[in-house]
């Protein structure tokens, strides 16, 4: 019988992929190295959020007896093109995982490339929202591509060398029976994520058009086991961190289980800071908001998405003004911070949009904010729609990252609509009182303007106003 660890059945390779025959009882130990790449733009590089996925299939293969490490780009550079560089650890391992986004989807192909070419025996595996929706286009640099979630595949996909092409990895049904997350696989000790990231749930009911995590994890929601969630979060206490981040799409999705996590962590007295992202509907359910405040709240993420009545019914997003007004103060009674996050672009937005949007955060006080740029992801309703439509002019993914026009608005020029992104983050944050926050948007915006000067260049070329 294979030893059991975790509930994960060890694997039974006869050989290490250097081909060293193993003996009886030995079990193949592979060297895994998985990387996150990074992309130009993103606000919560600041923060130094990792992604979820990389770290819970490295512990899988951790406690199965590999040996992982979990590579962060956008924190520590593995690959300088100009200068021919690559981190020397990715050639010297068996297998590299690259979990990929849209915009991170071109910088994994160049990084996959750059390791075949110098060291062509290491199985590149793809995986991620863009190897799920353009699983084609991303096998031209991978050996495998598993579609969907990875937590049943990746045993398989990393010790069995004849597993190739694109497979379909099934949706996990019970997302208690996996190992805690372990952070320690992090490469970046220097720079280790400020928050303790946490997922307890999968799944989304709704169908917002731009969104992709419905159609990825499916609208029936999954959870895990409130037990389970209360010994990872003491498990971050006990390593040091004083903040979590919950890292679900909707943190309460399921209301009653939630007030149940919270209540648990209010009994045992967790002495750590939290914030999630959820919807507008979270603020009407009065005993929830006193939990969530109870049990340490500090700031809620929530998906305003627009302050055009219009283009919430475009998005699908099926929240009213009246739903957001009532957030934000009701969040605010209770002690919460509020980071509202707006999409701008939609069919019903035009040039005033944007001057409506930060008039409104500066009204209702909104504590901060992120403005994106509508952006038709792969795997998206808006991506079928816009590109039946012939609207997309391009599909150069490193700029589907929400700073970047990609297709043509109906209301706006695309140049237009591109300067729309920078004067909503100049402008809110100009407004506020919280130098650190001005300091930190400043910083973002002009490392932006300094990478984007060609961009720009180019969309003023091909659209003018
Ligand atoms: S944007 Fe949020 S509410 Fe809408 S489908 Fe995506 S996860 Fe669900």
């Amino acid at each position: 019988m294979p030893e059991k660890i975790s509930g994960i059945e060890k694997g039974s390779r006869k050989e290490s992929l250097c081909g060293e025959t193993l003996e009886q009882g030995e079990y193949f130990m592979a060297k895994v190295a998985f990387i996150e790449p990074s992309c130009s733009f993103n606000s919560y590089g600041y923060f130094r959020f990792p992604l979820m996925g990389t770290i819970c299939l490295g512990t899988i293969l951790k406690e199965a007896g590999h040996d992982v490490m979990v590579f962060r780009d956008s924190v520590q550079s593995v690959y300088d093109k100009s200068k021919g560089w690559l981190h020397e650890a990715l050639t010297k391992v068996d297998v590299v995982c690259l979990s990929l986004m849209t915009s991170t989807a071109e910088r994994g192909y160049l990084i996959a490339d750059a390791i075949k070419k110098v060291a062509p025996k290491i199985k590149i595996i793809m995986g991620g929202p863009h190897p799920t929706y353009m699983s084609e286009e991303a096998i031209n640099h991978a050996d495998l591509v598993v579609k969907g979630e990875g937590e049943e595949i990746i045993l398989d996909a990393v010790e069995n060398e004849n597993l190739t092409g694109i497979v379909e990895g099934p949706p996990v049904s019970d997302l208690t029976k996996y190992p805690i997350p372990d952070l320690s696989i992090l490469t970046e000790k220097k720079l280790p994520p400020r928050q303790a990231p946490i997922s307890t749930s999968r799944g989304c009911p709704y169908d917002c058009i731009f969104c992709t995590v419905s159609a990825t994890f499916g609208r029936k929601c999954r959870f895990r086991e409130v037990g389970h969630v209360i010994e990872e979060i003491e498990k971050r206490i006990s390593e040091g961190f004083k903040k979590l981040f919950f890292y679900d799409d909707n943190f309460a999705i399921n209301k009653e289980r939630t007030k149940e996590l919270l209540r648990r962590m209010i009994r045992k007295n967790l002495k750590i800071s939290w914030s999630a992202e959820s919807r507008t509907d979270i603020a009407k359910d009065k005993e929830l908001l006193e939990l969530m405040s109870k049990a340490n709240c500090s700031t809620m993420f929530i998906g305003f998405e627009s302050v055009n009545p219009e283009t919430l019914a475009v998005y699908n997003k099926k929240q009213s003004l009246d739903d957001i007004k009532n957030c934000i103060k009701l969040l605010h009674d209770h002690g919460i911070r509020v980071h509202g996050m707006f999409v701008l672009g939609s069919d019903a937005d035009d040039n005033s949009t944007a001057k409506e949007t930060v008039k409104f955060c500066h009204e209702m006080k909104i504590d901060s904010a992120q403005f994106a740029l509508l952006h038709p992801l792969p795997g998206s309703k808006l991506y079928d729609i816009l590109d039946s439509q012939g609207r997309i002019f391009t599909k150069k993914w490193s700029l589907y990252d929400g700073s970047h026009v990609v297709f043509k608005p109906l209301k706006m020029t695309p140049l237009e609509l591109q300067e729309k992104f920078m004067y909503s983050w100049k402008k809110f944050y100009s407004l506020m009182r919280n130098p650190l926050y001005f300091a930190v948007s400043r910083y973002i915006l002009n490392k932006w303007e300094k990478a984007n000067k060609s961009a720009i260049a180019e969309l003023k070329a091909r659209f003018k106003k």
